[in-house]
């Protein structure tokens, strides 16, 4: 008999019949609350919460298959706690991610936005020797916080650039040093000599804030922030005075605190480059993404270990 399973509409569209094989799909769209039943995996977007009460209405669940690196969408303790397996989908993601950090990096150095809507304005007057002038990146310096895949993607695309690398992190990454040069560093040196400074740790109660109005003021004045991370790594109130202040250089950013929302002083924001959240959004990550999910799905209902499991 085919195993009753909830998986999200979005996803129709990249999967291959032959991953469903097995399989009694309910196709949950996003705007839909996650329905009670006999359902025995769910494989939500990241956009779909994940509790306590959800878990306790789907009694036969075995396996919460985000489709996403992040998990932060789901209670993992509350599932822990019901035997319920939890897994991600890291690593398919990490190089789409990191290419989109680099662009927002690029975007804000350059003034990337503000060129295109002066030509596309028909206000462009003509090549002047101070139009939009940037930053140049070769000899400066760029502070990750958080070099998981990610944040070492990021890092090891600065060589090329030729940026010194800083990073932050709980524990050190020493082939990573050795390849890109990088040198771990306190938060606040981070904060203080980095002029682009980009956030790859995940949303934990550690990181939540960890970019709020101290640690803004303590920013070398005009270095951009980039994040691809989570929105809630930023108190937005605070970038946006930042950036209306003129006290950092542009900020580059994929996620945000109330997604889809986002805080009307960040979008007025001068020098802010703002993306809908696509840091992993190319054709081959998201397939890649769906496949993982699906295989999650598959090996436990088969009693197989996960792929990816995000606790043991
Ligand atoms: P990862 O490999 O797990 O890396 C996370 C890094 O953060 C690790 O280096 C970890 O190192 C560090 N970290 C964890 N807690 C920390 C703390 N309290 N303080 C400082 N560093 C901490 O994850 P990843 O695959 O690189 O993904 C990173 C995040 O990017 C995900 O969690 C997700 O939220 C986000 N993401 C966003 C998009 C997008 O569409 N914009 C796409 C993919 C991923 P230590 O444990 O040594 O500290």
């Amino acid at each position: 008999m085919a195993h009753p399973v909830l998986i999200a509409a979005e996803l129709q569209r990249l999967l291959a019949p032959e991953q469903l094989v097995g399989l009694d799909v309910t196709w949950l769209p996003t705007d839909q609350p996650t329905p009670a039943g006999d359902y025995v995996a769910l494989v939500p977007l990241l956009s779909r919460w994940v509790g306590g009460s959800e878990l306790k209405r789907l009694p036969k669940l075995k396996i919460v298959a985000n489709c996403a690196v992040g998990h932060d969408n789901v209670d993992v303790v509350a599932a822990e706690m019901r035997r319920v397996t939890v897994t991600n989908t890291p690593d398919v993601l990490t190089d789409a991610t990191a290419d989109l950090a680099w662009a927002l990096i690029l975007a804000c150095a350059r003034h990337v936005v503000p060129g295109t809507e002066l030509v596309k304005s028909g206000s462009w007057t003509g090549w002047h020797p101070e139009l939009l002038l940037g930053i140049e990146l070769r000899g400066r310096t760029l502070g990750l916080f958080g070099a998981g895949r990610i944040g070492q993607a990021v890092g090891r695309r600065a060589v090329p650039f030729g940026m010194r690398v800083l990073y932050t992190a709980r524990n050190p990454r020493p082939d990573f040093e050795r390849e890109s040069g990088a040198i771990r560093v306190e938060f606040s040196r981070l904060l203080k000599d980095s002029d682009v400074l980009s956030l790859h740790a995940p949303s934990v109660p550690e990181t939540k804030g960890i970019i709020n109005a101290d640690t803004l003021r303590q920013m070398k004045p005009g270095a951009l922030l980039i994040n691809t991370a989570r929105g809630d790594l930023i108190r937005e109130e605070a970038l946006a005075q930042a950036l209306e202040e003129g006290r950092l250089g542009g900020a580059g950013l994929d996620v945000y605190l109330e997604e889809p929302a986002v805080h009307a002083r960040l979008r007025a924001a001068p020098r802010a480059v703002l993306l809908p959240h696509i840091g992993s959004a190319t054709l081959e990550a998201r397939r890649q993404m769906a496949t993982i999910a699906l295989a999650n799905v598959q090996a436990v209902l088969k009693g197989d270990p996960p792929l990816t499991p995000v606790f043991g």
